[in-house]
């Protein structure tokens, strides 16, 4: 049976972190001494560590001391929303702790095609990294709500190994379906099969996430090997009455069986509003709910007011629905495929769904 160590901590504190990583990985029988390790972080976009959108600095340098502690090679890398890593490294305020630690980044930029024999109807998918050059993988995501489905956390954090773009075009692919997406998300993760997954949820991200959201002290941390096991046990804390696709997907598939929780601190859930975009599962045959998705799901819109015209939504827009005309950015609902692509990228908070 999985097991999942859940704690908290409603501070970034390293000493105390490091004891949770050291006490969790001795409690699944994780030895990392002398491993070269693959720390994969969520690095959307470069935003300050005080509006949720990334893993903790302080949380990776915790994490990344106690590796350096037991001799390990450490690699950090990602594919980042628009940004490149460097400048989401910088702006982010990690490029200084990095290099003090002697850390290597790993831009996620190759073209590796990677073979599946999973669950969705799709049996290629290009990385810009390959996980099996590393001994070890150490998947770290942020706690947040996503627009399209739900929230992200473990499992989702592994898409990020889809090269730049070629995430757009999953989107495009999965359109308004998100069971076909969550189906895409779930082969990504078995692909990469991270060693062992590490959730910052110290300050999560509520609301409008997973770039415009809002920050919220959740004081959750937790590890496991199994992140399918990690996220249900985190949606069942904060949002028991959601469904979420991603979790609901690996359970049917059964990649999700029961898991044990050790409970070494666990906070009281806090008040965790789901994103607006978000549906729960409304128990429905399928092509109801996608006739009725279609319908009812809500159309991502620009505030004028806020637009910079910098046209990022309309570079990561995988429908090609944006575009510019008479100075304003326009949609075209017609193309759209609600992915909310557009509103995650927009660095200025100018789209609501
Ligand atoms: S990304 Fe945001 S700020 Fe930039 S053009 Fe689109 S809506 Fe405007
Ligand atoms: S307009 Fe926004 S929500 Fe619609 S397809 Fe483009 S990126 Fe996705």
């Amino acid at each position: 049976m999985q097991k999942v160590i859940a704690g908290g901590s409603y501070s970034y504190d390293t000493n105390a972190l490091k004891h949770f990583f050291e006490a969790g990985f001795h409690r699944i029988g994780l030895e990392v001494a002398g491993r070269s390790i693959l720390i994969k972080p969520n690095l959307l976009t470069g935003k300050p560590a005080e509006k949720a959108v990334t893993t903790h600095p302080i949380f990776l340098k915790a994490l990344i001391e106690l590796l350096k502690d037991s001799s390990c090679t450490v690699f950090l890398g990602d594919s980042p929303g628009y940004e490149s890593l460097e400048r989401v490294l910088k702006n982010g305020g990690y490029l200084e702790m990095l290099g003090s630690l002697g850390v290597r980044i790993t831009p996620f930029t190759e073209e590796i095609v990677k073979r599946a024999d999973g669950i969705s109807p799709y049996k290629e998918f290009l990385f810009g990294e390959d996980p099996d050059r590393y001994d070890l993988v150490i998947n770290v995501p942020k706690l947040k709500t996503h627009g399209m489905m739900g929230m992200t956390l473990g499992a989702k954090n592994t898409f990020g190994f889809v090269r730049g773009f070629a995430k757009g075009r999953w989107h495009l692919r999965a359109g308004r379906d998100r069971d076909l997406f969550a189906s895409i998300i779930v082969d990504i993760h078995r692909i990469v099969s991270p060693t062992v997954t590490v959730l910052d949820g110290v300050l999560g991200m509520c609301g409008d996430g997973p770039s415009n959201g809002t920050p919220v002290i959740c004081g959750m941390i937790a590890l496991s090997r199994s992140a399918f096991a990690l996220d249900a046990f985190v949606e069942s804390h904060l949002c028991p009455r959601a469904t979420l696709p991603v979790t609901s997907c690996a359970r049917r598939h059964g990649f999700l069986d029961h898991y044990e929780v050790i409970d070494v601190g666990v906070p009281s859930p806090v008040t965790f509003p789901m994103p607006q975009a978000c549906d729960t599962d409304w128990s429905l045959p399928a092509p109801v709910k996608r006739l009725l998705r279609n319908i009812f799901l809500k159309k991502p819109r620009i505030s004028r007011r806020t637009c910079q015209l910098c046209g990022v939504c309309g570079t990561v827009c995988p429908a090609d629905a944006i575009h510019l005309q008479n100075n304003t950015m326009v949609f075209d609902y017609t193309k759209c495929i609600r992915c909310y692509c557009c509103q995650e990228m927009c660095p200025h908070g100018a789209i609501k769904v």
